[in-house]
Protein backbone atom coordinates (compact mmCIF):
# COMPACT_ATOMS: atom_id res chain seq x y z
CA UNK A 1 0.00 0.00 0.00
CA UNK A 2 1.48 2.93 -0.74
CA UNK A 3 2.54 5.33 1.95
CA UNK A 4 2.07 8.94 0.94
CA UNK A 5 -1.33 10.21 2.22
CA UNK A 6 -2.84 9.15 5.81
CA UNK A 7 -6.09 7.36 4.25
CA UNK A 8 -8.76 8.04 6.65
CA UNK A 9 -9.61 3.77 7.12
CA UNK A 10 -12.89 2.43 7.70
CA UNK A 11 -14.14 -1.09 8.64
CA UNK A 12 -17.50 -1.59 6.39
CA UNK A 13 -20.27 0.65 5.28
CA UNK A 14 -22.67 1.20 7.56
CA UNK A 15 -25.78 -1.47 6.86
CA UNK A 16 -27.88 1.11 6.17
CA UNK A 17 -28.72 4.70 4.22
CA UNK A 18 -29.89 6.43 7.38
CA UNK A 19 -32.22 6.53 10.23
CA UNK A 20 -36.24 8.18 10.13
CA UNK A 21 -37.81 9.23 12.87
CA UNK A 22 -41.26 8.31 13.73
CA UNK A 23 -44.05 10.71 13.76
CA UNK A 24 -43.15 12.93 11.74
CA UNK A 25 -45.10 13.40 8.51
CA UNK A 26 -43.01 12.76 5.18
CA UNK A 27 -43.46 16.27 3.92
CA UNK A 28 -42.00 18.01 6.83
CA UNK A 29 -39.04 15.79 7.26
CA UNK A 30 -35.86 16.73 6.69
CA UNK A 31 -32.27 15.65 7.25
CA UNK A 32 -28.62 15.95 8.74
CA UNK A 33 -26.23 14.52 6.75
CA UNK A 34 -23.82 12.47 8.94
CA UNK A 35 -20.58 11.54 6.65
CA UNK A 36 -19.14 8.01 6.91
CA UNK A 37 -16.05 9.03 8.83
CA UNK A 38 -18.26 10.30 10.90
CA UNK A 39 -20.43 7.29 11.22
CA UNK A 40 -17.23 4.66 11.90
CA UNK A 41 -15.91 7.39 14.83
CA UNK A 42 -19.21 7.09 16.17
CA UNK A 43 -18.83 3.17 16.18
CA UNK A 44 -15.37 2.68 16.92
CA UNK A 45 -16.20 5.60 20.16
CA UNK A 46 -19.59 4.46 21.38
CA UNK A 47 -19.97 0.53 20.32
CA UNK A 48 -16.46 -0.74 20.34
CA UNK A 49 -15.50 1.18 23.06
CA UNK A 50 -12.06 1.96 21.73
CA UNK A 51 -10.13 5.12 23.57
CA UNK A 52 -10.08 7.87 21.09
CA UNK A 53 -6.33 6.96 21.14
CA UNK A 54 -7.26 3.55 19.77
CA UNK A 55 -9.90 4.57 17.08
CA UNK A 56 -7.30 7.30 15.54
CA UNK A 57 -5.08 4.42 15.04
CA UNK A 58 -7.55 2.40 13.45
CA UNK A 59 -8.57 4.78 11.29
CA UNK A 60 -5.32 6.28 10.21
CA UNK A 61 -6.14 9.56 11.24
CA UNK A 62 -4.44 11.77 13.99
CA UNK A 63 -6.19 11.51 18.08
CA UNK A 64 -7.34 15.64 17.42
CA UNK A 65 -9.24 15.01 13.38
CA UNK A 66 -10.81 11.67 15.17
CA UNK A 67 -12.21 13.65 18.38
CA UNK A 68 -13.14 16.43 15.72
CA UNK A 69 -15.24 13.84 13.65
CA UNK A 70 -16.79 11.90 16.68
CA UNK A 71 -18.00 15.55 18.19
CA UNK A 72 -19.44 16.19 14.98
CA UNK A 73 -20.99 12.76 14.76
CA UNK A 74 -22.89 12.85 18.01
CA UNK A 75 -23.63 16.66 17.60
CA UNK A 76 -25.61 15.34 14.29
CA UNK A 77 -27.36 12.60 16.34
CA UNK A 78 -28.66 15.10 19.01
CA UNK A 79 -29.76 17.44 16.70
CA UNK A 80 -31.53 14.43 14.49
CA UNK A 81 -33.26 13.23 17.76
CA UNK A 82 -34.16 16.66 19.34
CA UNK A 83 -35.23 18.07 15.72
CA UNK A 84 -36.83 15.25 14.61
CA UNK A 85 -34.71 14.88 11.29
CA UNK A 86 -33.97 11.83 9.41
CA UNK A 87 -30.26 11.06 8.98
CA UNK A 88 -28.36 10.28 6.11
CA UNK A 89 -25.26 8.47 6.21
CA UNK A 90 -23.01 9.07 3.45
CA UNK A 91 -19.85 10.92 1.60
CA UNK A 92 -16.79 11.77 3.23
CA UNK A 93 -12.98 11.35 2.33
CA UNK A 94 -11.80 7.81 3.38
CA UNK A 95 -10.58 4.80 1.27
CA UNK A 96 -11.82 0.76 1.59
CA UNK A 97 -9.94 -2.30 1.78
CA UNK A 98 -12.77 -3.40 -0.59
CA UNK A 99 -15.10 -2.81 -3.21
CA UNK A 100 -18.31 -1.08 -1.43
CA UNK A 101 -21.87 -1.15 -3.76
CA UNK A 102 -25.18 0.43 -2.34
CA UNK A 103 -27.86 -1.23 -4.78
CA UNK A 104 -30.43 1.64 -5.86
CA UNK A 105 -33.22 -0.58 -6.23
CA UNK A 106 -33.25 -2.94 -3.53
CA UNK A 107 -31.00 -1.09 -0.99
CA UNK A 108 -28.55 -3.48 -0.51
CA UNK A 109 -25.11 -3.02 0.85
CA UNK A 110 -23.01 -5.05 -1.57
CA UNK A 111 -19.30 -5.68 -0.10
CA UNK A 112 -17.00 -7.52 -2.41
CA UNK A 113 -12.67 -8.22 -2.90
CA UNK A 114 -13.43 -7.74 -6.82
CA UNK A 115 -15.09 -5.15 -8.61
CA UNK A 116 -19.34 -5.84 -9.34
CA UNK A 117 -21.54 -4.78 -12.29
CA UNK A 118 -24.34 -5.86 -10.46
CA UNK A 119 -26.60 -6.36 -7.35
CA UNK A 120 -25.94 -10.19 -5.97
CA UNK A 121 -29.12 -9.86 -4.39
CA UNK A 122 -31.78 -8.15 -7.25
CA UNK A 123 -29.68 -8.47 -9.73
CA UNK A 124 -29.86 -4.78 -11.02
CA UNK A 125 -27.36 -3.11 -12.47
CA UNK A 126 -28.33 0.45 -10.77
CA UNK A 127 -25.03 0.17 -8.16
CA UNK A 128 -23.15 2.87 -7.08
CA UNK A 129 -19.98 2.86 -5.25
CA UNK A 130 -19.80 3.90 -1.81
CA UNK A 131 -16.07 2.93 -1.09
CA UNK A 132 -14.44 6.19 -1.55
CA UNK A 133 -13.30 6.01 -4.92
CA UNK A 134 -14.64 9.41 -5.36
CA UNK A 135 -11.50 11.33 -4.43
CA UNK A 136 -9.48 11.68 -7.18
CA UNK A 137 -6.22 11.10 -5.02
CA UNK A 138 -7.40 7.63 -4.36
CA UNK A 139 -8.33 7.17 -7.93
CA UNK A 140 -4.53 7.41 -8.68
CA UNK A 141 -3.52 4.64 -6.54
CA UNK A 142 -6.48 2.24 -8.64
CA UNK A 143 -9.43 0.24 -7.39
CA UNK A 144 -9.79 1.14 -3.87
CA UNK A 145 -7.03 -0.89 -2.89
ZN1 LIG B 1 -30.37 -4.96 -5.45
Amino acid sequence: MPNRRRYRRINGPPMMEGYKPFGVPMRELESVVMSLEEYEALRLADYENLTHVEAAKKMNISRPTFTRLYDKARKNVAKAFVEGKAILIRGGTYIAEEYWYRCNSCHETIVSPTPEESCEKCNSDDIIRIDGHNDPEINNTGSGK
